[in-house]
């Protein structure tokens, strides 16, 4: 029989997790917080077994914590009595530094992991196939972490068809602060911005008007208001470090159309251009 690993937390990242190592043949058993969410992951194929109860997974040998972020640490602590000494345990958390520091001491069979996947939905009913496929997949050694624990999830980690990717936490902190929370904060702000329109007939044209750029521009600050405001609670000062730079940038584009420094303003977008395809077409 194939790696039995746990999943707690049944939600987007954890049922989509579930989805596809079912469907390569690992054995899942699942964990979440409703009794409602564990019925549905099993009808849905998400777990072989789903149960509110933490000892449920005594016999995982490798287990996933897809909770949101602030009840990863608490859940490890709960589930440690439960595991062998040998299981490892991972989690999935958009941020790793805080994660890793507070997790290391007393687990040390831990490894960090972020699957740079998702969607703007949330909760076992937004899991879905393939979410991981050709997407990157950070884990965050650390110099304790065993190569037990690294050659184990790299397996996990392809059966799934993610990239594999190495760092410490706080390269990853100061890495995602600038491809993923800078966006999703400066789309929300770009979001409130657009509904601080005054004119109300304006404001309809504009919601009537928005095609693909702005649904491009505003995806990523229309998902999950209780992930992005934990993600900025645990990665505060990388995103204001990122967030500073940015507003610069905006200062400097609203100089130069003021200033009608129409060349200025030329060079800037000319240097956006071309590094915008350089940098995306790194990142395939
Ligand atoms: P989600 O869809 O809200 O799923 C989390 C699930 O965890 C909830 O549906 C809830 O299920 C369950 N849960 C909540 N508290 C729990 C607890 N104390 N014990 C057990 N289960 C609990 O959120 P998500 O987007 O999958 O995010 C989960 C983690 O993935 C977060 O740490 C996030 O940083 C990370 N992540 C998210 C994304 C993304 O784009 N969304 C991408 C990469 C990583 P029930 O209450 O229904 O049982």
């Amino acid at each position: 029989m194939g790696t039995t690993v746990g999943i707690v937390g049944l939600g987007l990242i954890g049922g989509s997790l579930g989805l596809d190592l079912r469907s390569q043949g690992y054995r899942v058993i699942g964990v979440s917080r409703k009794r409602q969410t564990c019925q549905t992951a099993v009808l849905r194929k998400v777990a072989d077994e789903a149960s509110i109860h933490l000892s449920q997974l005594a016999t995982a040998e490798v287990i996933f914590i897809c909770t949101p972020i602030r009840a990863i640490a608490p859940t490890i602590a709960a589930l440690l009595p439960h595991l062998s000494p040998e299981a490892i345990v991972t989690d999935v958390g958009s941020v790793k530094t805080p994660i890793v520091e507070a997790i290391m001491p007393w687990c040390p069979n831990f490894l960090g992991g972020h699957p740079m996947a998702g969607t703007e939905s949330q909760g076992i009913d937004a899991a879905q196939r393939n979410l991981f496929v050709n997407t990157p997949y950070v884990l965050t050694p650390v110099e304790s972490t065993s190569t037990r624990a690294i050659a184990q999830l790299e397996e996990i980690i392809g059966a799934i068809g993610a990239r594999l990717y190495f760092c410490s936490p706080q390269q990853h902190d100061r890495a995602v602060a600038w491809i993923s929370h800078l966006p999703l904060l400066a789309s929300a702000g770009l979001i409130e911005s657009c509904l601080g329109e005054e004119e109300e007939e304006v404001l309809q044209l504009a919601q009537q008007f928005a095609g693909s750029g702005f649904r491009d521009t505003s995806r990523v600050g229309g998902g999950n208001p209780e992930l992005g405001v934990e993600i900025a609670r645990s990665n505060r000062e990388e995103i204001l470090r990122s967030l500073s730079r940015y507003r610069q940038n905006l200062d400097g584009l609203i100089t130069a159309i003021e200033q009608e420094d129409w060349q200025k303003l030329a060079a800037i977008l000319q240097h956006t251009e071309s590094e915008r395809k350089k940098f995306v077409a790194r990142s395939c």
